[in-house]
């Protein structure tokens, strides 16, 4: 049953298994319920706002339902998040599309968010005049950089040691706006713009994996589409009023949510799961908060400042705001015990 608080849905998103599973002899243990929003794997049950198989149609329908509610609202001046959940290989990124190189990915929510965006933009030229910004940035062992920076792939920095990177500073504007000091916003005029700020994102990520032994994985990617909406005076509606509204859509890729591995010799490994688990922990206790209307309504204390993940969202999570999370799943029973804690902790966010 779907909850009539629209602040705050649950989805589940079931991929097909994939060449290397069916390669392994893996086999599907996940099992939709007909009719019902629900999910079965062993002998646990688990019930969402919305949950989508891996046939050919659930991703407009997971579109349709969960991301279009959100574009709609932020042309009503609501800051939104897209939020795509679980361990890596379970389809965050083919989902989100916030791993773009240039290459056709109709499907993604993000392709489908700037498509729908623009349409939207060009029926309401007539009476407003809309500032479109991008920013891109990652979150790696708690520290934020700018994927958007051309000068270096984030403000690389050499030093003997190889690669490094100058994070950018959180901080906060007395309207409880999040800022990042520094951070480049691009404005675009087409989905083609936006699209190429996503493809140089993508590519100065995948640059620093390179460097930085693949910890695309290990970090959490977030691109920002912030709308700023001023009623023009040619507008005819003589009694419709001063319009100004800024509203930003936030579509975030997080960490692979799986349990750290042992540490490494340096330990290093180790450290950087510590870091991420932090997030994810931090961002699923600030959710089931919000997710709780009993506790929202007393005026709970929601822990934002504890992770740079969940300082950076505050603006976009909770208060007016609109969120949907994604929870990915492979459906191989080869991964069962990361799906079960996927399905877990999505299940906290209700
Ligand atoms: P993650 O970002 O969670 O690490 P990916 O998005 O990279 O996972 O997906 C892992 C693999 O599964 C990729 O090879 C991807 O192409 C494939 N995959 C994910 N979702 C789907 C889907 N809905 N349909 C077909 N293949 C998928």
């Amino acid at each position: 049953m779907e909850r009539s608080d629209d602040r705050l849905k649950v989805a589940v998103n079931i991929r097909p298994l994939i060449a290397s599973e069916l390669l392994n002899g893996c086999t599907d243990c996940v099992t939709l319920t007909p009719g019902k929003p629900q999910v079965q794997i062993g002998s646990h049950v688990f019930t969402y706002d919305h949950v989508y198989g891996p046939s050919g149609s659930q991703s407009s329908q997971l579109f349709e339902e969960c991301v279009m509610p959100l574009v709609d609202a932020l042309f009503s001046g609501y800051n939104a998040t897209v939020l795509a959940y679980g361990q890596t290989g379970s389809g965050k990124s083919y989902t989100m599309g916030t791993n773009y190189h240039g290459e056709a990915s109709d499907g993604a929510i993000t392709h489908r968010v700037m498509e729908k965006i623009f349409e939207k933009v060009n029926k309401l030229t007539d009476d407003r005049e809309f500032i479109i910004r991008v920013s891109f940035v990652e979150i790696f062992k708690e520290k934020v950089f700018d994927l958007l920076d051309q000068h270096n792939n984030g403000r690389v920095m050499r030093t003997g040691d190889g690669f490094q990177r100058v994070p950018i500073q959180i901080g906060e504007k007395s309207r409880g706006d999040i800022t990042l000091a520094g951070v480049n916003e691009p404005a675009v005029k087409s989905k083609e713009e936006m699209a190429l700020f996503l493809a140089l994102g993508s590519l100065n990520r995948a640059t620093a994996s390179t460097h930085m032994n693949s910890h695309s994985s290990r970090s959490h990617a977030i691109f920002t589409i912030c709308i700023e909406q001023k009623r023009t005076t040619s507008s005819s509606h003589s009694n419709s009023g001063d319009l100004f509204l800024v509203s930003k859509l936030r579509l975030v890729d997080l960490a692979g949510s799986e349990r750290a591995k042992s540490a490494g010799p340096d330990g290093l490994r180790f450290k950087e799961g510590i870091h991420i688990n932090k997030g994810l922990l931090a961002l699923g206790n600030v959710i089931s908060l919000l997710g709780d209307e009993k506790k929202r309504k007393v005026g709970t204390f929601v822990p934002y400042r504890v992770s740079k993940l969940t300082r950076l969202l505050q603006d976009s999570l909770g208060g007016n705001s609109k969120t949907i999370m994604i929870a990915c799943i492979s459906p191989a029973d080869s991964n069962a015990k990361e799906t079960i804690n996927t399905l877990k902790y999505a299940n906290r966010a209700r």
